[in-house]
């Protein structure tokens, strides 16, 4: 374990940064802190607010189950593996079992993760009868030689390896054809996770079944490593929103690599992908990110974003802009 020294304490930016009420965040924030430990969650940036009370209660369930397995010494990408599969299966999410179908009439799903202590990366793309896409991901990461799998070939070589498979027609919770056009409403946000270890290692999963109405074979940006997901040795990097913006923009590797070549703070970097690289351009979206450093932030350039935190102390930060 390396020896990581406590260097200062816990302090919330106001003005760019608002920790309010019991824990809820109510904008976008930057946190800077000294912690040995800590989970970021998102469960997608969206445009129209609604009573988001359920998907709340969700994330705090899975950051106390992230904060339990970091303080028992768990590594950071086992804990972002498992905080995305929470999220995959609660089906709150527009991820896993919260999966629509695609313009086709199908579903396909996305996930990637990235361990920054090893620098391998794992992704898959249009997976359609897989439970957990991002167990997907971590299978190919750890048991193919490559790093991106796609479609039928993928689920070929995840079945052989014993993943865990799903009937599509009854297992997937968000159906047009069965619950009607209100289930629009319901379908919800890609999801991810950034984690810091105690051995101080970081890692950034990310799953997704894309945007709305997306056309059969499209791919975003959520199993892009560089776009979506990102981690390395400094930061750990989650994104979520209009897809072919961040990959456009190369969003998470940017950011980082304006912190680690261009000396930018965590702050100035992510507002400049968000804001100038894909607002400007009139892209939409979010990212959470961890360093190692000891900063914490959730960005957004939408109406709002789904996140939470819990560091060392074990306080649970929750809440929706
Ligand atoms: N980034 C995802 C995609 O474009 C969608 C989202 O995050 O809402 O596939």
């Amino acid at each position: 374990m390396l020896n990581r020294k406590p260097r200062r304490k816990l302090k919330f930016f106001f003005g760019m940064t608002e920790i309010v009420g019991r824990g809820s965040i109510s904008r976008p924030f930057l946190l800077r802190g000294d912690f040995m430990h800590g989970l970021v969650i998102h469960g997608g940036a969206y445009k129209t607010r609604r009573d988001f009370t359920a998907h709340d209660e969700f994330l705090r369930e899975v950051l106390a189950e992230g904060h339990k397995r970091l303080a028992a010494g768990e590594s950071a990408l086992d804990v972002a593996v498992q905080a995305v599969a929470m999220m995959e299966d609660c089906g709150l999410f527009h991820a896993g079992r919260g999966t629509g179908r695609n313009s086709a009439g199908y579903h396909e799903l996305d996930a990637s993760l990235m361990d920054g202590a090893t620098g391998q990366a794992g992704a898959v793309a249009s997976l359609r009868t897989i439970r957990n896409p991002i167990r997907a991901a971590q299978m190919v990461m750890e048991k193919s030689p490559h790093v991106f799998m796609v479609a039928e070939g993928a689920e070929n070589f995840l079945r052989h390896h014993g993943i865990e498979t799903v009937d599509p027609d009854t297992y997937f919770r968000h159906d047009m054809e069965r619950d009607g056009p209100a289930i629009k409403d319901t379908a919800h946000g890609t999801v991810g996770a950034v984690a810091l270890d105690r051995d101080g290692r970081l890692a950034a999963a990310t799953s997704t079944a894309g945007i709305p109405n997306k056309l059969e074979g499209r791919v975003g940006d959520t199993p892009i490593i560089g776009a979506a997901t990102f981690a390395d040795d400094r930061i750990a990097l989650s994104a979520t929103g209009h897809g072919e913006y961040f990959i456009r923009a190369v969003a998470a590797y940017d950011v980082a690599a304006q912190c680690r070549y261009a000396g930018r703070t965590l702050d100035a970097a992510m507002d400049d992908v968000l804001q100038t690289k894909i607002g400007e351009k009139g892209g939409w979206g979010g990212m959470i990110a961890i360093t190692r450093g000891g900063d914490v932030k959730l960005g957004f350039n939408a109406t709002g974003m789904h996140g939470g935190f819990v560091l060392e102390d074990g306080h649970i930060h929750v809440g929706v802009s």
